[in-house]
């Protein structure tokens, strides 16, 4: 059989490097596309010398043309972390409409089969806990996050349309929050912001009073669901992530436990605007449909992804 070819958008990204990854492990012909506004090439370099992987620096949000067969897109393009899209909001409005508009269409000329990244975000606030994907969510549309929760509920309404209307094999997944190796330090998003102040010796910045809670969830486990998603013929929305919840201030007292740095504490900043309350993601769905479920611990995972940051922060 011909070798399976994919583009990858936000290749050189955190969770779009991942992929990258495990579909080159897999055998396939990976195109890698990004506009390096948020991705950094340091975490595709490795591939570059393989005869099966190619990039382009590309803003998809202009048109998209890749040459040759495709048969697969993961459309994983967009700022991603709330520091981030309140300094591209008219970005992150693009990527997600705009910048899917065109992969769909290139969708349909190549007749590909297209999976998008949504999020938990879409969600909102949430009024339904834990969330299941029936529930429509409770979002503020012209809040700090509506530029990227909004963009990214555009986003599944068009991908359905396109799969209703054209007939277009498409898959949505709804990713809620992950963790790794390769999170950019700076991104501003908790775990990222912990360990480089616990490694610094600086106080963890604890938003608010620290009660909201998150559900962390390991890189690679995310990739699993990811991969048997594609492969599956569920067109519906999947969340993916790990249940285990926990509050913020314990989260910050797990990486002050593990980096261990007498000179590290905690500090209190406000809450931002809008922070979701609680998160934790109903996976009944993804584990009927995928099989899939998570297999790494907040532990095993916060060890491997310690081990990357105590490289890159310096
Ligand atoms: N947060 C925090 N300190 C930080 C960064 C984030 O307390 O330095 C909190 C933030 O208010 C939110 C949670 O951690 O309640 C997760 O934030 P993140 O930006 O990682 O992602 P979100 O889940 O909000 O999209």
């Amino acid at each position: 059989m011909a070798q399976k070819r994919i583009l990858i958008t936000g290749a050189a990204g955190f969770i779009g490097s991942h992929l990258c990854d495990r579909y080159i492990k897999e055998g396939y012909h990976v195109i890698g596309m990004d506009n390096l506004i948020t991705g950094n090439l340091e975490n595709i370099a490795h591939l570059f010398p393989l005869e099966n992987f190619e990039f382009y620096h590309h803003d998809i949000s202009k048109f998209v043309f890749v040459p040759g067969d495709l048969h697969y897109i993961l459309h994983f393009a967009s700022p991603a972390s709330p520091i981030d899209y309140l300094k591209m909001p008219i970005q992150t409005l693009k990527v997600g409409s705009l910048g899917t508009h065109n992969l769909l269409g290139l969708a349909r000329v190549k007749k590909a089969r297209i999976l998008i990244a949504s999020t938990s975000e879409v969600y909102g606030d949430p009024l339904v806990h834990p969330q299941h994907e029936e529930y429509w969510g409770n979002v503020n549309p012209i809040g700090p996050r509506g530029v990227y929760d909004e963009a990214k509920r555009f986003q599944e309404a068009i991908t359905m349309a396109y799969h209703t209307y054209h007939g277009l094999e498409t898959r949505i997944v709804r990713i809620f929050n992950t963790y790794g190796p390769r999170m950019r330090v700076e991104d501003g998003r908790v775990l990222p912001a912990f360990f480089s102040q616990a490694i610094k010796g600086e106080g963890l910045t604890i938003f608010g009073d620290g009660s909201q809670t998150r559900s962390f969830c390991y890189v690679d486990d995310l990739v699993e669901g990811i991969f048997r998603l594609l492969l599956s013929d569920y067109v519906l929305p999947v969340n993916l992530g790990n249940p285990d919840e926990i509050t913020i201030k314990q989260f910050a007292d797990e990486i002050l436990a593990l980096v261990n740095n007498p000179k590290a504490g905690i500090v209190n900043r406000p809450l931002p605007v809008d922070d979701p309350k609680q998160r934790q993601p109903d996976i009944r769905r993804a584990k009927e449909i995928l099989g899939w479920e998570p297999t790494y611990d907040r532990r095993s995972g916060l060890l491997l992804t310690y081990e990357y940051f105590k490289q890159v922060v310096h």
